[in-house]
This record gives structure tokens, sequence and C-alpha cells, in this order.
């Protein structure tokens, strides 16, 4: 945020913060308007038909937490207790913290009861699910609610002089972890699309041409991975080493050639797994 912020002003930007904008017509008047208004975006609201818009939910839930223990890489805890399932992503963003995102299907949810749970009361069992992988560490929450994953997609990408970026025009699984990635990416395509054309539609045609495709092809990827995830109880009953390997191509972009490339003594070890088996 502060590097977006220096360069914001670097290029003469004067940014407004605290500014919420209630309704679209206080958009008018302007040549371009990029919505990066996030999931909820009003302007995409506003224009539903226009922009083609879908969203749906994923059926497991999930809150998202963080956590002083130190987890030094993207790494995985799947826990089976007597009354379900759960998993964690976990990941260290600062030095000293690290993002915890508790994962359920909507069973365990139910047969816990969380529905009727005070946050503090989830995280708390949360934290007795995960004890062992937190090391006595606390969960922290920050209005840690829990939620069903929202599925964003709009088949036309502008409407008018209104182009969508980042999460309110699509958004990405936390499984594969590139919401921020894709947005920044996005507003790079957009700027090289105006930079390209001479007039602002020809300008947001090419933007939608030519990032769409990329964008579509990682939103399926992620897809598939999420699917991977609403069926996670089911692959925990997988002996370890075939479950690690339906892990790992759970998005249908890694084959067993470049997982030999990738990883030679895991690939080694799962096939001797499956030999034996
Ligand atoms: C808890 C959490 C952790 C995450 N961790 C990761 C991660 O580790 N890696 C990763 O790649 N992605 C992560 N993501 C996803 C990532 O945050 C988003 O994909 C990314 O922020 C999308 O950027 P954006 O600019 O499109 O939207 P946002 O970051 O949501 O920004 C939208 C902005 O628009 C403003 N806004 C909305 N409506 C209005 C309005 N009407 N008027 C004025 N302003 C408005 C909002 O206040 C906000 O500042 C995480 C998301 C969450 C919730």
């Amino acid at each position: 945020m502060n590097i977006l912020q220096q360069r914001v002003r670097a290029v003469g930007v004067a940014p407004r913060y605290g500014t919420t904008i209630a309704t679209v017509d206080q958009l008018k008047g302007y040549d371009l308007v990029v919505a990066a208004d996030g999931l909820n975006s009003l302007v995409r609201r506003s224009f539903e038909q226009e922009f083609g818009a879908s969203v749906s939910h994923s059926t497991n839930k999930f809150a998202w937490y963080g956590t002083p223990k130190r987890f030094e890489t993207l790494s995985q805890t799947f826990v089976k207790t007597e009354i379900g399932a759960f998993n964690a992503h976990h990941y260290r963003y600062s030095p000293g913290m690290s993002t915890f995102l508790v994962e359920c299907d909507a069973a365990t949810w139910q047969a816990y009861g969380f529905e009727h749970k005070t946050i503090e009361a989830s995280q708390a069992i949360c934290e007795q699910v995960f004890a062992e992988s937190l090391e006595g560490h606390p969960l922290v929450s920050n209005k840690s609610v829990w939620r069903n994953f929202p599925w964003i997609w709009n088949e036309n990408w502008s409407h008018g002089n209104m182009v969508l970026i980042g999460d309110a025009l699509h958004s990405a699984h936390f499984s594969i972890g590139s919401g921020t990635r894709l947005a920044i990416e996005d507003a790079i395509a957009l700027t090289r699309a105006l930079e390209a054309e001479a007039d602002i539609a020809s300008s947001l045609a090419r933007y939608q041409a030519e990032r769409k495709p990329i964008v579509k092809k990682l939103v399926t990827a992620a897809r598939t991975s999420a699917d991977w995830y609403e069926h996670f109880a089911e692959h925990m009953k997988l002996d370890l080493m075939d479950f690690a390997y339906s892990y790992i191509t759970r998005s249908g972009r890694i084959d067993d050639a470049r997982l030999r490339a990738m990883s030679p003594l895991f690939m080694a070890r799962y096939e001797a797994a499956r030999s034996k088996a």
C-alpha cells in the first residue's frame, strides 16, 4: 500500500481517502471510470446485466485469522476430529505474523453448531483443533466471521466509460492466492491498452480481448482447485502419498512430467508407494 501510495503521488494523482461513492451518479463527467471497488463493487452491482455479472458461492465455510506463529512458507494442515474435518492454509505475511485461514465443509460447520457461536467461541474451537500446528500461539481475529467464498465473474469488462478491474471483476480462490497479483496485472493490462489505442472505447475493447483469456485460465484453475477443497474430507481418506499427490495436482496445471522435474524426490516416493500398493 505504501509503495502504491508513493507511486500515485509521484505521477501527480491526488488521492482522496475515506470518501464513499454512494451512487454511480457521482461518477458522471469523467472520461474514464476505473472501478477497482472490490468484491462488493457498487459499479458492478449497478450494471449487473450490462456487465453480464454472475455471483455464486462455494459450500465450504472459511474464517480468516492471523497468528504470531511463524510459518516460513505457504503450508497447509488437515485435521480430522471426531465431529468433522478442517484444513488451514497458513503463510507468513510479516516478520512476526502469519495468515491462518481455517476451512471446513458445510457438514462439519453444522455439526459444530458454528452458526450459533460467537466469533470468540468459534476462534477457541479453531485454536483447539489446530493446537498442534499453532504450538501454543493464539489465533488473532479481525472480525473473523465464517463466510462462503464468493465467485465473481463478468462476461463484459466495461460498460460505457466504466471498466472493472481486480476483485470487482473476478474473484480468485484463496487456495491459489493470487488476488492481489491479478488485480495489479489487470491495472497494467488496462494501462497498456490505453496507451496502445487512440480512444477510450477501443482501449477498453483491447483490454478485454487481451486480458480476458489470461484471467479465464487462472480462474478456471482456481475453480478446479476450489472443487478439490469442496471434497477435501473425502480426499483425507486416501493413503498419505496418494493424498499428497492428489493435493499437488488439484488445479490440473501440474502433470507427472512437471512434478518429476520440480520435485524428483517426492515423485520417487510417490511412485514407490504406488508400486507397493
Ligand atoms: C483477509 C484477506 C487476506 C488476503 N490475503 C491475500 C494474499 O495473501 N495474497 C493475495 O494475493 N490476495 C489476498 N487476498 C485477496 C486480495 O486482498 C484481493 O484479491 C485484492 O485486495 C483485490 O484488490 P482490489 O483492489 O481489486 O480490491 P480491494 O483491495 O478490495 O480494494 C477495493 C477498495 O475499494 C474501496 N471501495 C469499495 N467500495 C467503495 C465505494 N462505494 N466508495 C469508495 N470506495 C470503495 C474499498 O474500501 C477498498 O479500498 C486476501 C483477502 C482477504 C479478505
